[in-house]
C-alpha cells in the first residue's frame, strides 16, 4: 500500500500538477491534515480529512461512494470533516473534526480485502483520526476495521462498540423535538402534534416509532415505497409523496432523507412551525437560515439534531453503558434551548448562532492549549 500524501497541512493528488493546486487551494489553510490511501492492487482510493483536533482526535465516518470524480471526492470529505468539528463543538464533546471518503461504488466495488486496506491506511494515521459508519459502509465492515486497529467505533457491542449509531440518532431527534415543542407551546410532549417525517430509512423509522409511542400524529414519506409500505404496515400512519411532503400542513417538519432540501424554492411553500431532523446538512446555502426566518420557520440547525449517534459514539471510550449514553443523549434539549436563546440574544438564525457557539468552544480551547 501506497500512501500518496500525508503530513500536516499536507496533501497530494496523483493526477497531476493542476490537479495538485487545486488540492491546495481547496485546502485553504483551515485543515489540519490531509491523507490520500491507495492501493492499487486492491483497488482501494481512499481520502482521510482532519479538519480540527483541537478538541480531541478528529471523529467521523467512512463514506463509500462512486463519486464522479477525485475533485468531487476531496470536496465532500473536506465539507463533511468541518462539519464534524461544529457538530462536536456545540455537543460537548471531547473530538474534532474528521470524515474519509472511499472513492467507489459499495455495490460492486466492495471486499474484505479492500476494507482491510482502507483499515491499515487509517491505522498509519496514528489515531489521529477514528473512523466509523457511514452512508455505504456497515457495521461489518467497522468490525473487519477492528481486527487491523483500534481507530475505530461503532463496531458491534461484541467487540466493545456501541453498534449502529441510526437508533441514537433518532433519539437525539426526538429530545431536540421537545425543546422545539417547550419554545412553541410551552409542553415538551409531543402529543397531538403533527410530524412530517421525510425519509424513513434507519433514523428515520427509529423516530416514527418514538413519535408514534408518544401519541403524535405522523405521516411518512420516501423515496422508496416499500419503505413507506413497512412503516405504514407497522404503525397505520399517514403518507405523502416526497414531491409534496414538504408542503403538508404540519407542526414539525423533519427532514431524514439527503441534504439540501431546503432551498429558495421549497422554503415558501413550507407549511410548517418547526423543522428538526437528522439529515446532514438541509440548507442548501448559508442565505437559506434567514429565509427560514422570514418564513416563520424555527429551524434546528442539523448539527444539532443530529448529534446523537456521535455522542453514543463518544460513549464507547471507558466501556460502552447504553443507559449512561442514552442520558447525556438527552441533554441535546439543553443544547437546542442554547442555540435559541443565542440566536435571540446575538440577532443571529439559528444555523448562525449554533456556528459562533462551537467556534467559540474551539477558540476557548485552542487559547487553553497555547497557555494563553
Ligand atoms: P438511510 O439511507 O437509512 O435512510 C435514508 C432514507 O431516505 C431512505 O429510505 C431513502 O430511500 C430516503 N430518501 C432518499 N432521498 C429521498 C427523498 N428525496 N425524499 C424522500 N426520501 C428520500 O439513512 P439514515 O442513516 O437513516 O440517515 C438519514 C439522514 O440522516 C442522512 O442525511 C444522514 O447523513 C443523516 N444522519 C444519519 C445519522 C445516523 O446515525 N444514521 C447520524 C447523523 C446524520
Amino acid at each position: 500500500m501506497s500512501e500518496l500524501g500525508s503530513g500536516r497541512g499536507n496533501g497530494s493528488a496523483r493526477d497531476g500538477s493542476s490537479a495538485r493546486s487545486e488540492v491546495f487551494t481547496l485546502l485553504g489553510d483551515e485543515f489540519e491534515e490531509v491523507a490520500f490511501g491507495h492501493d492499487a492492487g486492491i483497488g482501494l482510493r481512499a481520502i482521510v480529512a482532519i479538519h480540527s483536533t483541537v478538541l480531541g482526535p478528529g471523529l467521523g465516518g467512512v463514506r463509500f461512494h462512486p463519486y464522479d470524480s477525485e475533485t468531487d471526492a476531496l470536496v465532500d470529505v473536506l465539507r463533511l470533516a468541518r462539519g464534524m468539528t461544529y457538530k462536536h463543538a456545540v455537543a460537548g464533546l471531547d473530538t474534532g473534526g474528521g470524515k474519509a471518503v472511499i472513492i467507489g461504488d459499495p455495490a460492486t466495488d466492495w471486499s474484505p480485502a479492500l476494507i482491510e486496506a482502507y483499515a491499515r491506511f487509517v491505522d498509519g494515521l496514528g489515531g489521529r483520526y477514528l473512523t466509523a459508519e457511514d452512508v455505504g459502509t456497515t457495521q461489518a465492515d467497522m468490525d473487519v476495521i477492528r481486527q487491523i486497529t483500534p481507530y475505530v467505533t461503532g463496531t458491534s457491542p461484541d467487540l466493545g462498540g456501541s453498534g449502529d449509531p441510526s437508533p441514537a440518532t433518532a433519539w437525539g431527534v426526538l429530545w431536540s423535538m421537545r425543546a422545539v415543542g417547550e419554545r412553541l407551546w410551552d409542553e415538551p410532549s409531543l402529543r397531538g402534534r403533527r410530524v412530517v417525517v421525510i425519509g424513513v430509512g434507519k433514523v428515520g423509522t427509529a423516530l416514527v416509532d418514538h413519535l408514534v409511542r408518544e401519541g403524535a400524529e405522523v405521516t411518512v414519506s420516501d423515496v422508496d415505497p416499500l419503505a413507506v409500505q413497512r412503516v405504514v404496515e407497522q404503525h397505520g400512519v399517514a403518507s405523502v409523496s416526497p414531491e409534496r411532503a414538504h408542503t403538508v400542513a404540519c407542526d414539525i417538519l423533519s427532514p431524514c432523507a439527503l441534504g439540501a432540501a431546503l432551498d429558495s424554492r421549497s422554503i415558501p411553500m413550507l407549511e410548517c412551525r418547526a423543522i428538526c431532523g437528522a439529515a446532514n446538512n438541509q440548507l442548501a446555502e448559508p442565505d437559506d437560515g434567514d429565509r427560514l426566518v422570514s418564513a416563520g420557520v424555527l429551524y434546528v440547525p442539523d448539527y444539532v439534531a443530529n448529534a446523537g449517534g456521535i455522542i453514543n459514539i463518544s460513549e464507547e471510550g471507558g466501556g460502552y453503558d447504553q443507559a449512561r449514553a442514552y442520558a447525556r443523549i438527552e441533554g441535546i434539549l439543553e443544547t437546542t434551548h442554547q442555540v435559541f436563546d443565542r440566536a435571540e440574544l446575538w440577532g443571529l438564525t439559528p444555523a448562525q448562532a449554533a456556528d459562533r457557539l462551537a467556534e467559540e468552544r474551539i477558540a476557548g480551547a485552542q487559547t487553553a492549549r497555547s497557555g494563553g
